[in-house]
This record gives C-alpha cells, structure tokens and sequence, in this order.
C-alpha cells in the first residue's frame, strides 16, 4: 500500500523523537511490502524563524494534501515572548482546527513492566489502568474569543467558553462508539454544577445514551474525576470530556502510568486523514542530548497504521516490539527505576535501534 505521510519534527526533542519513529516505519514498509512517502511541513518555532508564521498555509495544505500527519512537538523558551497568535502552539491550533480533528483520543494504559514507575501506591495500580479519554479538540474556550480590555482603569482579560448541540454530539458520538469497541462504559465528565455549556453537554450525551444501550453511561464533574483518576483510575473504561478539562485529565492520567514519553495520541473528524502525536511537549530541557524517550512517537506511528491505514497487524507488530525491549529491561532515564538492577539505561537513537531490532 502506498501512503503519504506530512511530517512535523518541530521544536526541541521533536526532530530526534519523530527520526526513530520513521526508521521504525521504514522498516515495517520494507517488512510489509508498503510505500509510505514523507513530505516535511514546518510548524511551531521553527517555522516562525523561517517564515514569520508558526503554520503558514502552503504547510497547512501540505497536511491537508497527505493520507496522515505525524508530529514531534512545537514550542520552546526561545518563542515564549512572541504575540498571542504569532505562537508556536497557534500553530498547532490551527492545524487541529485547519484538518478539522475534532476528537482526540489519548490512552491511560500502564505497562505492566513500568508498574514500579507510577506515582500511585502498589494497591491501587494492581488493580489495573486501562482507559483512554476522548476529548473535544477544536472547540470550547480555546477556540473562543480572547481579549484584554480597560474596565475601570484595570486590565480584565475574557476568554469565551461555547459549545452547541451538534459539536458535542459528534465528540459524544466518539465516545460512545469508542466505549461500545471496549468495556462499554462511558463516563461524561463536565461541570454541570456551575457551568451552562456543562449543562448543555450532560444534556446531549444523556439523548445520546438511548441510541446506545449496551454503554452503561455515568456523569461526572470534573473536579471530583481528577480526584478518582489517582484514587480509584481502575474504575474508568472510556471518559468523554470538553476540550480543556481533556487537556488537564489527559496529562494527569499520563503521569500516573509512569512517563508522559510512553504515551501516543491520535486525533480524527470526518476522514481517515488523522494527526498523530506524542502527549508530550518539546521538552526543551533535554532536547539535543539524546536522552529523549521516543516510544511515545514510536506508538503514534504504530496508531496512525491502525486507525487511519487499516494496518492492524503492523500496528501490533510495532507494539508488541516495544514491549519486547521494555522486557528485556531497556530504559530511557524518564522511565528508569530508583533502584535500576537489572535494567539498562539507553539514549534516544539506541531505544529506536532496539525497538527496530525486535519488529
Ligand atoms: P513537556 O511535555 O515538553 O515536558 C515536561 C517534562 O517531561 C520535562 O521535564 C521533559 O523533559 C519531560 N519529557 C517530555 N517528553 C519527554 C520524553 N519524550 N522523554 C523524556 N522526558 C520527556 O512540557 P513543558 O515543559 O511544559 O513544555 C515545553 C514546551 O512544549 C512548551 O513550549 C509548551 O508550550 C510545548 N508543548 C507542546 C505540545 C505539542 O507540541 N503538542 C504539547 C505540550 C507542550
């Protein structure tokens, strides 16, 4: 089969994580008898230097033009004093926006061999985490109007949170279909107590429920699903939530599986064509050392064949290799234990080269 993959390296760690995601492509193309081609876009940091722009259009038709985008990471100290829509994240804004990826979905998984890496007590991981969280991806408050105006003589800044029916039936949508693929149940997570688009929210999904009546359906405010995503995180199959409250239990739910470099994430709308990506930023304090984790890239990759090329069995295989090498006690130093008997401390290219090794 041939595809053609965009590809964003980014900024920082992003150019060293996405290379040993490609080689690991290569390979299985080369294995599988595929052709995938790579054009390279520039967005974030980079792309201001070059062209005064973090996503300038040709780019973003680049993206739109491929069967599936890949991502590193954008963003940096070096741009954090550029005007609010001249950002390296406006850039990814508008490539979410531009390919109209409306659902993120981002799994809470725990390897088994990384256990002894997550924060929480023995107990609690012994029970088991294994959920993935739908998030609404190109609405709410940050794609909302922000201003900072004058209002007696101090400055107030605003930033409007809408969502209407139809933008959270398609993500509710997801949701469903999603849980209906796993353990069948879905918890909607809003905060309904407070906030009217919560409320709108809690409404469409409870119409929904009745199209789906083998998804046992549950709510949840926000604030009290933070706390049971650390106390009790056994209890979750799929959540469904609105964009920002996504972004903050997503990266809480990755820090209790141990590292944020181990985890991928896919975003789709109407098309195949997905943007695929770590969870990660640039992480600019490591970036250039080779002591990046690429695994969270590396699993991106293995995503975008599942979901957007139909191509389960060299997702596995990609899978399954990255498990091998956590086995065999390879480690990045972000997932190497306080006590590394019996591990080996690897760099970036090295954890790449190994995971190639065991495809
Ligand atoms: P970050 O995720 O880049 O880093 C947080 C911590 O995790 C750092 O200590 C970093 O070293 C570590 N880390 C991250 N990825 C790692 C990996 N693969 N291997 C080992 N360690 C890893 O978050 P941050 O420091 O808050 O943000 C840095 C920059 O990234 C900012 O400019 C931010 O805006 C940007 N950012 C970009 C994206 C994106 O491109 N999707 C997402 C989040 C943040």
């Amino acid at each position: 089969m041939k595809k053609a993959i965009a590809v964003i390296r980014g900024d920082g760690i992003g150019p060293e994580i996405v290379e040993q995601a490609l080689l690991v492509l290569n390979k299985v193309a080369e294995q599988y008898g595929h052709e995938f081609t790579y054009t390279d876009v520039d967005m974030g940091g980079n792309a201001i230097d070059k062209w005064g722009d973090p996503l300038p259009q040709a780019m973003l038709q680049k993206c739109l033009d491929s069967d599936s985008v890949l991502l590193g990471a954008v963003g940096g100290p070096k741009w954090n004093d550029v005007p609010g829509p001249m950002r390296p994240e406006k850039g990814l804004l508008r490539l979410r926006a531009g390919m109209g990826v409306y659902s993120n979905n981002r799994p809470a998984k725990i390897w088994p061999q990384l256990a002894s890496a997550s924060p929480l007590k023995q107990e609690i991981v012994d029970k088991g985490i294994d959920f993935l969280i739908v998030r609404e991806l190109i609405g709410g408050i940050y794609f909302g109007k922000h201003e900072t105006v004058v209002e007696d003589g101090e400055k107030t800044a605003i930033d409007e949170l809408r969502y209407s029916e139809s933008e959270i039936r398609r993500i509710g949508r997801i949701g469903f279909e999603t849980a209906r693929k796993r353990g069948k149940k879905l918890c909607s997570v809003e905060k309904s107590n407070v906030l009217d688009s919560s409320r709108l929210w809690k409404k469409v999904m409870h119409e929904l429920a009745a199209e789906y009546p083998d998804v046992e359906l549950s709510d949840m405010l926000v604030d009290n699903c933070a706390m049971q995503i650390v106390k009790a995180p056994s209890q979750f199959d799929v959540i469904v939530t609105e964009n920002m409250f996504g972004d903050i239990l997503s990266d809480e739910a990755s820090m209790i599986t141990g590292s944020i470099g181990m985890i991928p994430s896919s975003s789709l709308g109407e098309t195949s064509c997905g943007l695929y990506e770590p969870i990660h930023g640039s992480a600019p304090d490591i970036a250039g050392k080779d002591i990046a984790n690429p695994i969270g890239t590396i699993l991106a990759a293995a995503m975008m064949l599942r979901f957007s090329f139909d191509m389960e069995k060299e997702a596995d295989v990609i899978e399954s290799a990255v498990s091998k090498v956590l086995d065999e006690g390879y480690r990045t130093k972000d997932i190497l234990p306080a006590d590394p008997t019996g591990c080996t401390l690897v760099g970036c290219k090295e954890m790449g080269r190994l995971i190639i090794e065991n495809l």
